[in-house]
């Protein structure tokens, strides 16, 4: 077994103050694969005196030098690749090829697009023509504090840690208590780089241990954190009495539009978009809308699709999804599927009970439900499982209204032919994202929602901004 007792705090390996052991349970077998430390009260406070003090430093620093440190960092990432696939396949189940192609790849995916961001940044640029005199600088806000989830772990991690260290602000970082493997590694690459002790710090632990003692800290100018809603409102309220800056990416429950003139790969794309990373993404199409006069076909293929999709050990090379991170998660699922036959929704595909052969480790049926209606559970709430809930409609009037009935907002689908339809409709959503007969959004593209699914914008420019202060300056020399 993995031992890991460790955290990185001020530019070395440290023992927790206290010995909390935690095991990292491996959910394709259901055992512990390793063993980690849950941090106590002064390991957080070792890991925020340790950023406070690196601050001032830290921020005189150029911003080129800021950024060869990222350069470092990516290159030691893309050297180390491979540990890092393995890593995140067994802490969190992905299937290494997911694991190599997606996981680990996202992350360098964001390194690259920050650097890029960052090279064309105007740290202090003039405010406009006509004001003379009149500057506005981007300064770093402080010590943050980052508390991420499990489900994506480095393309979390990197959508905070680089542009924080972009920006200039120190950081103690707590990931996911269920996946911190990622994470000790990418602190390993942070410090090889020879970032400078005390700029990035790493506290494992859970939520009411080291969270809230992040989230209410009064050294912590700002809390950046991904998960869920019900985390999201508990950091927000802890946050609240020392006035911190809370940028929140939650839950999701997103629409996927269908219209009779979509291309024929529209349904299956769906489908295999939801299912992915076994449906544990937050902003999986999980709400399928198809419209009436093409709505049998389209049962037809995500059935057919459902049916195809295969459920294997994560260590298999080759296409299929994986177990689901934990018991609670297999447990909560089981639930909703249930929920789904007792409201009276029509099963297509999958059920109850783990697939055929896997009697070990939390694997899920990939499964499907038809004739959905809005008030259902399933249709309502996130279930972070590989569940797809399928519903006609008649208009698009119909189609916007369906869609935007949940108090989530984070991503929204159109496959549609007519492209005036699809610009309409990229309007009407209520969302932070839409995305449109499977084109992705471009890189450097801010990812985030509104509503319950929070208001943060990660990546690219707007991802270094969320790091920054806005000073307003008069009377400047020209
Ligand atoms: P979670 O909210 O249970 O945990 C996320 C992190 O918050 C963990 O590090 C956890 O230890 C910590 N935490 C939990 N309670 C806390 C508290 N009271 N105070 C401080 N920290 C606390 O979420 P999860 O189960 O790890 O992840 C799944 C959720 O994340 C889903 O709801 C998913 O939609 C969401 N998510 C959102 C995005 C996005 O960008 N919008 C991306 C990925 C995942």
């Amino acid at each position: 077994m993995i031992e890991k007792r460790d955290f990185y705090i001020n530019g070395a390996w440290v023992a927790p103050a206290e010995a909390r052991d935690y095991h990292v349970i491996d959910p394709a077998t259901e055992d512990p694969c390793a063993v980690i430390s849950l941090g106590a009260r002064a390991d957080t406070e070792a890991a925020v005196a340790a950023a406070k003090a690196a601050l001032p430093a830290w921020r005189a620093t150029a911003p080129e030098t800021r950024l060869a440190y990222v350069e470092k960092i990516l290159a030691i990432y893309e050297e180390r690749f491979e540990e890092m696939a393995q890593a995140i396949s067994l802490e969190m189940g992905a299937p290494i090829d997911l694991a190599r192609k997606e996981q680990a790849s996202s992350g360098t995916w964001h390194i690259s697009n920050f650097i890029k961001a960052a090279k064309g940044f105007e740290w202090v640029h003039p405010l406009g023509d006509g004001t003379p005199g009149a500057m506005i600088a981007y300064e770093p806000i402080g010590v943050v504090g980052l508390i991420t989830p499990w489900n994506w772990p480095m393309n979390q991690v990197t959508l905070k840690v680089i542009p924080a260290l972009i920006a200039g602000c120190t950081m103690v970082l707590k990931p996911s208590e269920e996946a911190p493997l990622s994470s000790m590694l990418f602190a390993e690459f942070i410090d090889q780089a020879g970032v400078p002790a005390g700029v990035f710090n790493l506290v494992n632990g859970d939520g009411v241990g080291v969270g809230s003692q992040l989230s209410s800290h009064p050294d912590i100018a700002m809390i950046s954190f991904t998960g869920s809603t019900r985390a999201g409102k508990a950091i927000s309220i802890a946050a609240a009495e020392t006035l911190k800056r809370v940028c929140l990416e939650l839950g999701g429950k997103g629409a996927n539009l269908i219209f009779a003139d979509c291309d024929e790969k529209a349904v299956k794309r769906g489908v295999r978009h939801m299912f992915e990373n076994t449906g544990q993404s937050c902003n999986a199409p999980s709400r399928m809308l198809v419209e009436r006069s093409y709505y049998e076909k389209a049962l037809e293929i995500a059935a057919q699709t459902a049916a195809e999709t295969r459920v294997a050990n994560p260590r298999e090379e080759g296409r299929h999804i994986g177990p689901v991170i934990n018991k609670a998660q297999f447990e909560k699922i089981q639930g909703l599927i249930e929920s789904g036959i007792k409201e009276g929704a029509r099963l297509i595909a999958g059920g109850l009970g783990r697939p055929e052969g896997l009697n070990k480790g939390y694997y899920v049926r990939p499964t499907m439900f038809a004739d959905c209606t809005p008030e259902m559970t399933i249709v309502r709430e996130e279930i972070f499982g590989p569940v797809l809930s399928i519903m006609p409609f008649d208009t698009e009037e119909e189609a916007v209204a369906l869609a935007n009935d949940t108090p989530y907002g984070l991503t929204n689908y159109v496959q549609s032919m007519d492209g005036a339809r699809r610009n309409r409709l990229a309007r009407a959503l209520n969302a932070g994202m839409v995305q449109m007969n499977g084109q992705s959004r471009g890189a450097g593209a801010p990812f985030g929602g509104i509503g319950a699914s929070g208001l943060a914008r990660e990546g690219g420019r707007w991802g270094i901004e969320e790091f920054c202060c806005v000073k307003s300056i008069g009377g400047w020399a020209e």
